[in-house]
């Protein structure tokens, strides 16, 4: 029996208790939306990443990565529009200070001493009227004093100085997308590499924006990491009767989509949703979002862009520099359009970890699982000894651990007795639990000889099988691989009960 999708709030609190993700200097009373990873979080994330860079670079004879710095030359963004337009109207408190989104202001629930009873308190439901005197909410819906400013444009990027001296000219940013980085190398890149179109640049690295109304845990958070990808493209190419860059466009929504799948997402959770021509960034030719089914509601969980040649014309505008790619075929220099698969890989965490995570029922007792891929979970395999009182048990077990760790994430645990320690492998995802035991060893005092096997349970069938311990890391290998479980199963006798 399997229960329902997970909340936040479970969510939240099992990345806590379990080494996911931790509250930023938490015991300072934490820093607004900036989050940890734990020891398990950052085993999951990195998988994540590895996997993705696996996939869409290091597989790819048409890829090429980067790893560029987070500080760039201020006219970049300049000439990326985002000095100019990558603004939110604000307006701030002239009692408290508070500062909101002019836009999100009426959202959220307003405080009101009304003068129909004699000044109490009420907090009034976002967008309502008061229901004794029916006014709107006119002041600062935090303290409900405060007249609010007219709303003014603030900047998104985090601004900082370049050098030991803090005036103007020293002004820089922390870079807000990875995405400039593989415009302005663009021409080193198809330079040293001797590219041909079409060909893309992936990275995976962090950016900062300093949103105001940040918030959902890892959802949306003033320090994030994203996987990036420019793929350009010739945009005189046909292909398969289509315009190069509209075709490409549509081939990357379709592979990002099947990445997702493959790594887990239930379809069901999964949409694409096709920006509206009002919503579209001046420089789009068409934007189309992977929304997955948060416990927040539908919302992006990565955007897939069609950026024409915008941006590698805006930095040859401002750097004088060309940044076109010779056509050999038609004889000219073109500058190339680009498409963007962009995705947040806190958010793509978040997502694995609400799809994976079922509460279950096991012959009466509740179980929480993950089940993650078993390429993402943080932890491989788990080796537990049955009887931690037995020296020969608990050597082989650790040197098992050891033999296994040169090649995957394993832990040891004896902390707890059996039912216990599965639960918690269960918990936080591990696909397969070793448990080594009297039969593994043999029992000297008595006489008897160990068969040399250990036990494999998997995790989302609690299926066990006996294994030859040198048969260990090929087996392990092979179901990492994605080899089905039944069939690797099948090969070894089930454990005498
Ligand atoms: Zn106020
Ligand atoms: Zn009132």
């Amino acid at each position: 029996m399997s229960m329902g999708a997970a909340n936040m709030d479970v969510l939240v609190s099992l990345s806590k208790r379990r080494g996911f993700v931790f509250q930023s200097s938490e015991i300072y009373g934490g820093t607004g939306s900036v989050w940890d990873y734990g020891p398990l979080g950052v085993e999951l994330k990195n998988n994540i990443k590895r996997v993705w860079w696996r996939d869409f670079v290091q597989q790819r004879a048409d890829m090429v990565g980067i790893d560029a710095s987070i500080l760039m030359h201020p006219t970049v963004w300049k000439a990326s529009g985002h000095l100019d337009h990558f603004t939110d109207p604000m307006v701030d408190c002239r009692e408290c200070k508070r500062r909101f989104r002019a836009d999100h202001v009426d959202a959220q629930p307003w405080t009101h001493y009304c003068p129909a009873t004699k000044g109490n308190k009420f907090t009034i439901p976002a967008g309502e009227p008061c229901g004794h005197c029916g006014q709107r909410r006119t002041l600062c819906p935090e303290c409900g004093k405060g007249e609010l400013t007219a709303p003014r444009q603030f900047n998104l990027m985090f601004k900082t100085f370049m050098g030991p001296v803090e005036d103007e000219a020293a002004v820089t940013y922390l870079r807000p997308e990875t995405a400039q980085a593989m415009f302005v190398n663009f021409d080193n890149v198809l330079q040293s590499m001797r590219l041909k179109l079409p060909f893309g640049i992936g990275q995976a690295g962090r950016s900062f924006r300093n949103e105001i109304t940040p918030g959902n845990f890892i959802f949306r958070t003033r320090e994030f990491e994203q996987m990036e990808i420019e793929f350009f493209v010739n945009p005189n190419d046909r292909v398969e009767g289509r315009p190069a860059d509209e075709y490409w466009h549509d081939r990357w929504i379709e592979d990002c989509m099947a990445w997702f799948l493959r790594y887990g997402l239930a379809a069901d959770n999964l949409r694409l949703r096709e920006h509206e021509h009002d919503e579209l960034a001046h420089y789009a030719k068409r934007t189309v979002d992977i929304e997955y089914k948060f416990p927040i509601g539908w919302s992006e969980l990565m955007g897939i862009a069609n950026r024409t040649d915008f941006d590698l014309k805006q930095h040859a505008k401002w750097s004088g520099k060309s940044l076109t790619y010779f056509d050999e075929e038609r004889k000219e220099h073109v500058v190339p359009f680009v498409v963007e698969p962009a995705a947040g890989v806190d958010r793509a965490l978040l997502a694995f970890m609400a799809d994976a995570y079922r509460e279950e029922e096991v012959r009466g007792e509740k179980r929480v699982v993950l089940k993650l891929h078993p390429e993402l979970a943080p932890i491989k395999v788990a080796v537990l000894p049955l009887l931690k009182k037995r020296d020969d048990i608990v050597r082989a077990a650790h040197a098992i651990r050891a033999d296994l760790a040169k090649h995957w994430r394993v832990v040891y645990d004896d902390t707890a007795a059996i039912g216990r320690l599965y639960r918690r492998q269960d918990e936080v995802g591990t696909p397969y639990c070793l448990t080594v035991d009297v039969q593994t060893v043999g029992d000297t005092e008595r006489g008897e000889r160990g068969d040399g096997r250990v036990t494999i349970r998997e995790r989302n069938s609690m299926e066990q099988v006996r294994v030859p311990v040198p048969e260990l890391i090929a087996v392990i290998r092979e179901l990492l691989d994605g080899a089905p479980w039944p069939q690797v199963a099948g090969r070894y006798p089930s454990p005498r009960s």
